[in-house]
């Protein structure tokens, strides 16, 4: 069966054990000196944190949800294998920074098929179909890229006008499946600088697993949401559980988050600030999981199925995850959105009717145990992932600078070409806590150096890589505090 590359789709296109904060704000400010305080245990999050407890700082990550991972989490309770509720493509594995971090012992990461299938109707495409639409996505992305280079128009005004009957299909993949958000809705330069992801590895485990023992050792405050920062005498940032006091912190919330005030800050955060945060909104992306018995609908290991669509009332399907009956049904961009909005059983109801369509009514037979994300409604997230409005790339950069030379935020947003990603999320509180370190200053004395003994315990209760363990050689005593 014809198979479309990816590059077609997508190319152009503590020191830190902490201390319970004291319940009486004044108490725990006094009680809780820390040298940076990071709100969210996501990529982004995990990342700071390691790299600052590496630097030998003290270190208190805030998670509000009960859980760390954010918006690349794996669970395994609704379908017994694992679920990638948001992240699950690897991009790029061979520069990825999490690939490269990634512990060998219990995770395998294996590389993605290099292709995809178009249905149409109830048939697969032929050759020479799926060269016609390679050849225009190219197209497509070509102009999209010319015109980024005149100025920051949506893309959906470059493209060009002869897409023919294609063009749903064209613009579902470049915009909704690739962006969360329509063409219309999307700058032409963040279009064009978002990095190639051509190739791709996914995570036997799940990649929310492989981020979650990249936490091994990391103290996550969770069920801690942070309210307020104010940074007019150092920084203090409020929790109901307490107030923290520290000398930086680095947040990580979502744009969303923020735009929605989700965190006071005191001194309000400039208007250019909370535009750049207003206009790199998240888009709308959702899994509809279902778990389709026998494999019958005849199926590859992590196929990537599209549809030649008539209009933007489509999907994709990326069937048999990791060999398993579990099949994700992509909903995105504008039509997405309003379906989630509808509850979990009008999107299972509507994924039915899709494959049904594509392959007949016998598949809601084989269709056993199914599950709905709605990251627009996850109070910690309210989306997917950012794409900024026509006009506003310039925005990321905004966002790289620090409030009041105490505050840095990080986050797949804060990343001009793996904006969008767990990569992109990762390296950003890389960066993010490095520029805290430069701020802080070299330490007064240097941190103890991990003994071999301390390793080897780690080593047991972590089941962390050697290669990963490097990474803490100077952040000893680290533990992690389970949810209350
Ligand atoms: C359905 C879906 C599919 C995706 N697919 C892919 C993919 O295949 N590949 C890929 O690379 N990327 C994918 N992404 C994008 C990727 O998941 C994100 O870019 C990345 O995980 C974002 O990481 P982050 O650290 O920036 O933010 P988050 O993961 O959102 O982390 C921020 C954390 O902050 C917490 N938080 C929020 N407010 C507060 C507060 N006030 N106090 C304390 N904590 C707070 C949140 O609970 C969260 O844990 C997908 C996203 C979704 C939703």
């Amino acid at each position: 069966m014809p198979r479309l590359s990816r590059r077609s789709f997508l190319a152009a296109s503590a020191a830190l054990a902490i201390r319970p904060a004291a319940s009486a704000p004044a108490a725990a400010a006094a009680a809780a000196e820390v040298d940076v305080v990071i709100v969210g245990a996501g990529a982004a999050g995990i990342a700071a944190a390691r790299r600052i407890a590496a630097a030998g700082r003290k270190v208190v990550l805030l998670e509000a949800a009960d859980h760390i991972g954010g918006r690349c989490t794996t669970e395994m309770r609704t379908f017994g294998v694992p679920y990638d509720r948001g992240a699950h493509w690897i991009h790029t594995p061979d520069l990825n920074p999490v690939t490269k971090l990634a512990p060998r012992r219990g995770i395998e990461v294996y590389p993605a098929p290099a292709s995809q299938k178009v249905r149409i109707g109830r048939r697969y495409a032929r050759e020479g179909e799926l060269e016609d639409f390679l050849a225009l996505q190219a197209r497509a992305n070509r102009a999209i890229a010319d015109a980024a280079r005149k100025g920051d128009v949506a893309c959906a005004q470059a493209l060009p006008g002869d897409l023919g009957d294609w063009r749903p299909a064209v613009e579902f993949v470049l915009g909704p499946f690739g962006c969360g958000k329509e063409l219309a809705q999307v700058s032409a330069v963040d279009f064009a600088k978002s990095a190639e992801r051509n190739t791709d590895a996914f995570c036997r485990q799940g990649f929310g697993t492989l981020i979650a023992a990249l936490a091994e050792g990391i103290a996550v405050k969770l069920s801690t949401p942070a309210t307020a920062i104010d940074t007019r005498r150092n920084v203090a940032v409020e929790t109901p559980k307490g107030t923290i006091a520290a000398r930086a912190a680095i947040v990580t919330a979502s744009t969303n988050v923020i735009a929605s005030g989700g965190i006071r800050f005191t001194p309000a955060l400039a208007n250019r600030q909370l535009d750049a945060f207003a206009k790199l909104s998240l888009g709308s992306y959702d899994h509809i999981a279902l778990e389709i018995a026998d494999n019958a609908l005849g199926f590859e290991s992590d196929d990537l199925v599209f549809e030649k669509s008539a209009d933007s009332r489509t999907a994709a399907i990326l069937a048999n995850v990791s060999g398993t009956q579990l099949c994700l049904v992509e909903v995105a961009g504008s039509f997405g959105r309003d379906l989630t909005a509808q509850g979990e059983a009008a999107m299972v109801d509507f994924a039915a009717d899709w494959l049904a369509g594509l392959y007949g009514a016998d598949v809601k037979k084989a269709i056993k145990r199914s599950h709905a994300t709605r990251w627009n409604h996850e109070p910690w997230a309210l989306g997917a992932f950012s794409a900024a409005a026509p006009g506003w790339q310039g925005a990321r950069r905004i966002l790289m600078e620090p409030v009041q030379g105490a505050v840095w935020f990080a986050g797949e947003a804060v990343h001009e070409t793996l904006w969008g990603t767990v990569g992109g999320a990762w390296e950003s509180g890389e960066r993010a806590a490095d520029a805290v370190l430069r701020r802080l200053g070299p330490m007064k004395e240097p941190a103890p150096a991990e003994t071999e003994t301390t390793l080897k315990r780690k080593s047991n209760r972590t089941h962390t890589a050697p290669r990963q363990r490097r990474r803490f050689q100077a952040a000893p005593n680290i533990t992690r505090e389970e949810p209350r």
